[in-house]
Parts: structure tokens; sequence; C-alpha cells
């Protein structure tokens, strides 16, 4: 209790110490900032797009979460408490579905982008599965394949979210990740014949064949 309070106390006062010291002065005159892009790079926005389109009205998804705002420790022991709230402090979940009414979070979906393995994936891993397993939420962990299979992921979520259906795919843009339309080709060699052409044209001109097997 008195180890606590004493670092408490060293907290603090490093605090102020830092707060007169660099940021009191010329509060935020050398602290201009830039945009760093989109929140989400092209193979999570198709999985998004995938994934509003799974979940339709009954739920909303939010990305990049922080894990604090969803879950907090059990323990009422303070030293415990802050070691395990300091374990999920920097860590954000990548898809949360949550109730479309309070935002309640009812199902994690961990996106795995392909990448091999190494110890700061396999730490992530780990912390996922012990934070959802010991709080009672779903986690659903899910492959940047499945951004091609709505109705994959519409099966995956029926599970966890009562109102959600499997119902047949839809096709989305591998390069902007915007729904597919199907069109028929007016001229040319393959006149009469059908393909995909991304819903975004005349920005995007990423077309598919027709007969494509979903992944
Ligand atoms: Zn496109």
């Amino acid at each position: 209790m008195e180890y606590v309070a004493i670092l408490v106390v060293l907290f603090v006062a490093f605090y102020l110490f830092v707060h007169q010291r660099y940021l009191k002065q010329d509060e935020l005159k050398d602290s201009d900032y830039k945009k760093k892009g989109p929140l989400l790079n092209s193979k999570e926005s198709a999985f998004y797009n995938a994934l509003i389109s799974a979940v339709g009205q009954q739920g909303v998804i939010l990305s990049k979460v922080a894990m604090s705002k969803v879950l907090t420790p059990k323990t009422t022991d303070k030293k415990s408490w802050f070691i395990a709230n300091n374990r999920i402090a920097k860590s954000y979940f990548d898809f949360v579905v949550c109730d479309p009414r309070s935002l309640e979070v009812r199902v994690v979906i961990e996106l795995d982008d392909g990448t091999p393995l190494n110890k700061g994936k396999v730490e992530r891993q780990k912390l996922l599965m012990h934070a959802c397993k010991s709080s009672g939420i779903p986690l659903i962990g899910a492959t940047v394949k499945h951004s091609y299979q709505v109705g994959k992921l519409r099966r995956l979520l029926a599970a966890h979210i009562d109102l959600i259906e499997a119902d047949k795919e839809v096709r989305f843009c591998k390069r902007c990740g915007s729904p597919m339309t199907i069109k028929t080709a007016a001229h040319g060699d393959h006149k009469g014949r059908r393909f995909f052409t991304c819903s975004r044209q005349p920005h995007c001109t990423y077309t598919e064949n027709y007969n494509v097997v979903f992944e």
C-alpha cells in the first residue's frame, strides 16, 4: 500500500515537473500536426465494407477501438488493477460490432492481414484471446480474404447476433473496397458477356469476370 502511495506521489511530481518545464512555457506553438491519412488501409476498408454488408441494420461497426474503453480489470486490488489495465492500455480491437442503439460491444473481430507470425503478433493474439474470454465477449478471427465473403461473415456473426441471417454473396472491388455491380459488355470481343465493375466508376476502373469463383 505504502509502495503504491510512493509511486503515485512520484508520478504526480514527475507529471508536474514535465508540465511546467515543457508544456507550460510556450503551450502548443511547436506542436503542429498533419493528417496520417485514412484510418483504414485498402485491405481493412475492403473488409470493413464487407462487414457493413454482413451486419446491415443489426449492428454498428467501429474500428480501432481502444481495449481500455471496452474492458476494465475485474480485480479490486489497486496494484493488480493497474497492472491489468496497463496490459491493455495501448491495444485496440481491429473491429467491434455494437448494438445499434447503445453501442454495447457484441462481437470483437480480429483481422489477420496475412503477415507471418512474429513475437509481437503472437503476444497480441494471446492478449486478445485472454481479454475476450475472461470478459465473455465473443472473438471472431477473420482473414483478409473474408473481405470477399459476405455470406461467410454473416454466418460467423449470426452465431452471436440474433437478427443476422446468411444470404447470397456480394462482391467488393479489390482495388478500392467499394461494392461491385454486374454489367453486360455492350461491344468488343466480349459483347453480351456479363462482368463485375466497380460501383465507383469512372473513378475506379477495376473489373472482374463474372464467372470467377469466390474463394
Ligand atoms: Zn473500385
